[in-house]
């Protein structure tokens, strides 16, 4: 458990997850309690998976008011809490903790939120859109899921692992479809969709990396998100833009569901403006 905080009796929020150091959402929160009426301290609280149980504790004798929750945790968590969201329950994983009345602890699932309000709020709609999601971790989950929900009319599912893009697309219902990640199927799939999303790790911390092979064509009249927001240009991102498709950083999909955290701990409401004003500070920030 940290120690106590540096901000007197201000309300404490942590991210917690095993690595943890990585994170931004201290600076997103940082940044919130300069910008909003939010006044909680924000902290970094390292949890290996035998501590999780603590953290949770820590929500329950109310130490903190909530609590984001990153990789290893969003599965396991679901286990400790006193109630689940449908949405998570749905998503298979929690990745936002808060305490109710009589130190009730419920999990939440903000990325599906992030993840269609990133789209909506850069002019992409998910309504009757045909979508290629790129992966079958947990972060594809959240996209498929919340593609489902705002009504896609299809959703097609690529992965390394076919298997695992199959059992994501079961779970889902018949307007998901699993496909193999070939440059053939991928360019089929791509001539049609309105919405790529790169769910995948390809990318991360590797300019060079693409999700996408190389011969396969982007065309214009796709919105792409990629969920890498490290580089924040990532090599599918600038090859989607050469194609002249609009493109989604994976900043705006963290912002957003940063700011549901904030709205499910305080009530308090984020708008696109504020959610701009923090994408352009993190921006500046971000190497
Ligand atoms: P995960 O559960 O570990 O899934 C990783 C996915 O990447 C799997 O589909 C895996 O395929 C695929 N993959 C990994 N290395 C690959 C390679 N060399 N070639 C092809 N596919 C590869 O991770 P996750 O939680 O879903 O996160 C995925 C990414 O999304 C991460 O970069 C994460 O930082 C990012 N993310 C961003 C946000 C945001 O707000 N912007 C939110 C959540 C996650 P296999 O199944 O074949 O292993």
């Amino acid at each position: 458990m940290p120690g106590p905080s540096e901000l007197g009796d201000s309300p404490r929020y942590a991210v917690i997850g095993d690595p943890v150091a990585h994170s931004l959402s201290p600076r997103i929160f940082r940044w919130l309690a300069q910008n909003t009426p939010f006044s909680g301290a924000y902290e970094m609280w390292h949890v290996p998976k035998e501590n999780l149980s603590l953290a949770v504790d820590a929500l329950r004798d109310g130490t903190f008011l909530g609590l984001s929750v990153t990789l290893p945790h969003k599965e396991a968590v679901m286990g400790l809490v006193d109630a689940v969201d449908p949405e998570a329950r749905r998503l298979g994983a929690v990745n936002c903790l808060a305490r109710a009345e009589g130190g009730r602890v419920m999990g939440f699932n903000t990325d599906g939120v992030g993840f269609v309000r990133a789209l909506d709020t850069q002019g992409a709609s998910l309504l009757n859109a045909r979508v290629l999601v790129l992966g079958a971790g947990g972060a594809a989950r959240a996209a498929v899921g919340a593609a489902v929900f705002a009504r896609a009319s299809e959703v097609q599912v690529a992965n390394r692992s076919l298997d695992r893009a199959r059992a994501l697309a079961r779970d889902f219902g018949a307007s998901v479809h699993a496909i193999a990640s070939t440059s053939e199927a991928l360019q089929r799939a791509l001539a049609q969709c309105e919405v790529l999303v790169n769910a995948t790790s390809v990318g991360l911390n590797d300019a060079a990396a693409c999700p996408l092979p190389e011969d396969v064509c982007l065309s214009a009249t796709a919105t792409v998100l990629d969920m890498v927001y490290r580089p924040l240009r990532t090599r599918l991102l600038l090859r989607a833009e050469a194609a002249g498709a609009r493109t989604v950083d994976g900043l705006w999909m963290l912002i957003h569901q940063a700011l549901e955290q904030l709205r499910l701990w305080t009530g308090f409401e984020g708008d696109a403006l504020l959610a701009t004003r923090l994408h352009a500070h993190l921006c500046e920030e971000l190497p």
